[in-house]
């Protein structure tokens, strides 16, 4: 029996993660579960999953959550307070934690996670992107196992010689020349460059294979998704970002591949089903069912690929220059995207606004030397999201 906390699973991939989860009783226990505003999703998976503990963030969801749970007649004990999501991540009970919190607020948990040396299935690539080197460095001090969920990470990592998947260090010895990452190109890949002033968030959120939370459908939509991907393939499997190409491929069936110096190019395909990737690392090194269907591939027809346009997606062009500024670039570029990201949504830029939000903060503190440890990220993070808003206010509609 495997101990797990879901840290997001009133989320997306909290959602999957339960139903890989609910197939498997005799392998897996819900130790705890954490949310932050769907209070009635979390209470109704309490009562179906019965964890010991449930924790959100803030003092007043809690209190509608433990009455909810009262009235289930649900025995499952309620945490809050800034410190209650490490707890049930770094708790001796868990042997697992799914890290899917969105954005920078699953740092502090999932570097928790890190610290206690526990099993991290990581879909949370904001936090590793922020904090990269720290956190990189925290689990492997404590002989942590981190896990990629990204669908395209874990595909990656699949693709890999076992001795390697879990060690950036050995791959030089494994033979790997590239790594190939794909991407869809989201909603906007053939839209007239013309109209990217008038999209609106429902449209960027209309992800045409993958059904997913909102603010990484918006990354999808600007790419940046892709850009914070190399910069999350770069710390996972230690490669230069020379050596990771991203290819554009409409359906989102080849996932990743591995070139290697032979030539040979392994890559991992699937139904885009982020049960696949959740199955995988639930299981690993095992194989489990996990509910997605099987590919077919004569109903398919075809894969296509293209190069990215860097005109339409100029946020890929951000990342590589906040991995080659080698320094804070990374952890300033999340920040700001966080925001604009945020303020698209709530309608307050529009689009290319976002991109030219990150643009400019990246320029401003991007070059800043990479913080030595975890207050150091935080502050930078804080003065990056300060000049993302104060940026915004200007160009606020
Ligand atoms: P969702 O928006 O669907 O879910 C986010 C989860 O985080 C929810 O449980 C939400 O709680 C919780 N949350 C949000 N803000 C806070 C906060 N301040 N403190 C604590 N918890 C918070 O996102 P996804 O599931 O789509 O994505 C989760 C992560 O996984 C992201 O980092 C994303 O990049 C990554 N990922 C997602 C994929 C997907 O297919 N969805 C694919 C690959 C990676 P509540 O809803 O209760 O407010
Ligand atoms: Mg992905």
């Amino acid at each position: 029996m495997l101990s797990l906390t879901v840290l997001g699973a009133t989320g997306s991939i909290g959602a999957s993660t339960l139903d890989v989860v609910a197939r498997h009783p005799d392998r897996y226990r819900v130790f705890a579960l954490s949310g932050n505003r769907r209070v009635d999703d979390l209470a109704a998976l309490c009562v179906r999953f019965a964890p010991r503990y449930a924790a959100v963030p803030d003092a007043e969801p809690a209190r509608r959550l433990r009455a909810l749970l009262r009235a289930a007649g649900c025995t499952t004990e309620v945490l809050d307070g800034p410190d209650s999501l490490a707890q049930i991540s770094a708790a001796p009970e868990v042997d697992a934690v799914m890290a899917a919190i969105v954005g920078a607020a699953g740092l502090a948990p999932t570097l928790a996670a890190a610290r206690r040396g526990k099993r991290i299935l990581l879909a949370n690539k904001e936090a590793l992107v922020m904090a990269g080197p720290v956190f990189v460095a925290a689990a492997r001090d404590a002989g942590a196992v981190v896990l990629p969920i990204d669908s395209e990470h874990n595909a990656i990592f699949q693709c890999l010689p076992a001795d390697v998947q879990g060690d950036a260090r050995a791959m030089p010895a494994a033979g790997v020349r590239r790594i190939l990452l794909t991407a869809s190109g989201g909603p906007f890949r053939t839209r007239p460059l013309a109209q990217m002033h008038t999209v609106t968030p429902d449209e960027a959120c209309a992800h045409p294979n993958w059904s997913m939370g909102r603010k990484i459908s918006v990354d999808s939509a600007t790419m940046m998704n892709k850009g914070l991907e190399l910069i999350e393939a770069h710390l996972l499997f230690g490669l230069p970002q020379e050596r990771i190409e991203i290819v554009v491929h409409p359906q989102s069936v080849i996932h990743s591949m591995v070139e290697y110096l032979d030539g040979s190019v392994l890559a991992q395909l699937g139904n885009p089903d982020m049960r696949t990737p959740i199955a995988h690392a639930l299981a690993y090194p095992e194989r489990i069912a996990s509910g997605v269907g099987a590919l077919d591939l004569p109903a398919l027809g075809r894969l296509d690929f293209e190069p990215p346009d860097p005109v339409r997606f100029p946020c890929l062009r951000l990342a590589r220059e906040a991995l080659a500024a080698g320094a804070a670039g990374p952890c300033v570029l999340n920040a700001a995207n966080e925001v604009a990201v945020e303020a698209f949504l709530a309608g307050r830029i529009a689009f290319p606004d976002i991109a030219a939000t990150d643009e400019a903060v990246l320029a401003a503190l991007g070059h800043r030397p990479s913080p030595a440890d975890v207050a150091g990220v935080l502050a930078l993070d804080a003065e990056a999201r300060s000049l993302a808003q104060s940026r915004i206010e200007r160009c606020a509609r």
